[in-house]
Order: C-alpha cells, then structure tokens, then sequence
C-alpha cells in the first residue's frame, strides 16, 4: 500500500498497570491526532513529528518533557532527537535542564552545524533561540513503568520522513548518564529512501547494539514489521526491554518490543487514528 502520509508514535516500551492503560491509550492518541492534523494539512514530517512530540512532553504520563524523572541527584535531565530523512540534517540535545520542550530545541538545531549539544552548552543555546522554561516537578506519577520515552515517525505528502525521541532518561542514573535516544543510529534514524525508526526502552543496551542502524540496514532487504522484529530480536544478547516504532517509505508502519506493553498511536488516511498496548492487537488489526 502507498499512503499519501502516515504517522507512528510511541509512549515508552513498559509493563503498564490496568489503570494506566487509558491514559497511555489517550496520550497516544491525542500525539498521532496533533501529528495527523499537521500532515492533513500539508506539512511536513518534521513539523508533524515536532507536533506529536509537544503533546507528549507535556503529558504527565510519560517520562519526557513535563512528566521527566529524575537523577540520582534528583535533578531533571532531557534528551531529545529529531532527524530529516530528506538531507539527514539532525538535531539532539543532551542532558538538558530547565526547558519545557526539548523536541523544539533539538529543532532549531536542524538549522546549525552542530548536531549534538550537551548540557550547559544545550541550555545556553535553548536560551540563545529563546526556548520555552518548564514548568515545576510535576505531582508525583507512579513510576513502576520503566521506560517511558516518547517518539514519533511521519510521512508527509511529498514523501518526506522525519523521526524524533524525547526523554527524561531513567529513573535515578548519574548525573550526566546519556541513553540511546539523542544518538542517531541508537534510538533513532530516518532516510526518506529506506524509512525511518524511533526507540524507548534501556538505553544502555540499545547503545550497545546501535540499533536503529541495523534496522536502517536490514530496511533494504526487508519488510518493515520483519526489520524492526529483527532488531528486538537482538536485545537477547545484551539483556533489557526496548520497543520501536518505524515506518518504510510508502508509510507502512510497524512496531516490536519484548516489553510486556508498547503503548503506539498511528494514523493514516484510510484507517485514521489507533492506539495499541502491544504488538499483538496490532498484528490482530
Ligand atoms: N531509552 C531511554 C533512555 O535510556 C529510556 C526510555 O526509553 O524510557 O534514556
């Protein structure tokens, strides 16, 4: 099938309790609806992936933006990617504090010729283009779910793809910890020619494996579902849980994890909006 634009979003590869499974669901939903609104509209996957990626850091219930986690040190900070498959220009931040929405950062830095800022040089340079500061600790949100990070990939309706992550990394690591999701290659990458790939889940392991490289790598001779299958597959050899999303060039979208849930929203114009809690209802259709 060839669709004129699709999107696929995440909230976390988890374990999520039946209470929380509505607010995954809805989250979900209202990402890929802001993401599909922008695409309708004729924009462009960055921008819809940006869209997609603003609701999320600003829901509580996942671990990005808003609802971030804490440090050892008790402190907050974010990691945030986003990455055009038409020139592979890419933005990342690391370890930031003291912003609202990190995916806007990582954003404006499509625009330079750095591609990865880190820290206090990332928080000046939030300053410097005048981000938004965030908000205080949000109340509270029960933390048994692990991995929390949100993603997004889109297809626009010139065939663009874009992927983008947002994170407030893992509950209590080292100041200064970075995991897969500012690293393209790790926990995100997009080609317009092969497809694009978003992570969450422990991002040590997903370091180690390089693991949206191998997908982009297998994407030339497999299907999407069977790709991002593979590259779960891996995770057996370094241990942990990791979910992703993808989307090849004519905007099928696929996901794996080997969490018990992976909270997904998709929208496409045939089927409009869905949101899953694992793979299989997906599979199910
Ligand atoms: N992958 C993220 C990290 O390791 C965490 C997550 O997916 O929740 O920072």
């Amino acid at each position: 099938v060839v669709r004129a634009w699709s999107v696929i979003v995440h909230g976390g590869a988890k374990t999520i309790r039946p209470e929380r499974q509505i607010h995954n669901r809805t989250g979900c939903e209202t990402a890929a609806a802001a993401a599909q609104a922008v695409l309708e509209g004729g924009g462009s996957a960055i921008d819809a992936v940006e869209a997609a990626i603003l609701a999320m850091e600003d829901d509580p219930t996942f671990n990005a933006g808003y609802g971030s986690v804490q440090n050892a040190d008790g402190d907050i900070e974010m990691d945030a990617a986003l990455m055009s498959g038409v020139d592979l220009s890419l933005g990342a931040i690391a370890a930031i504090r003291g912003v609202r929405h990190p995916i806007s950062v990582a954003k404006a830095l499509l625009q330079d010729k750095a591609v990865l800022l880190v820290g206090d040089g990332a928080a000046r340079y939030a300053a410097e283009i005048g981000a938004e500061l965030r908000a205080d600790s949000p109340p509270a949100v029960p933390s048994d779910e692990a991995c929390n990070t949100v993603g997004c990939v889109a297809l626009d309706n010139a065939g663009r793809l874009a992927a983008g992550t947002s994170t407030g990394g893992l509950n209590g690591v080292r100041a200064g910890r970075v995991g897969d999701s500012p690293i393209p290659g790790c926990g995100l990458y997009a080609e317009d020619a092969l497809g694009g790939v978003s992570f969450s889940g422990d991002g040590e392991s997903i370091l180690r494996l390089a693991l949206a490289a191998r997908i982009m790598g297998d994407l030339a001779a497999l299907d999407v579902q069977a790709a991002v299958d593979a590259a779960i597959a891996q995770m057996g050899r370094v241990g942990g849980e990791a979910g992703c999303i993808a989307l090849d060039p004519r905007g099928n979208a696929a996901f794996a994890h080997n969490s018990e849930h992976f909270a997904v929203g998709t929208a496409d114009p045939e089927q409009g909006v869905r949101t899953f809690l694992n793979q299989k209802e997906f599979l199910d259709g």
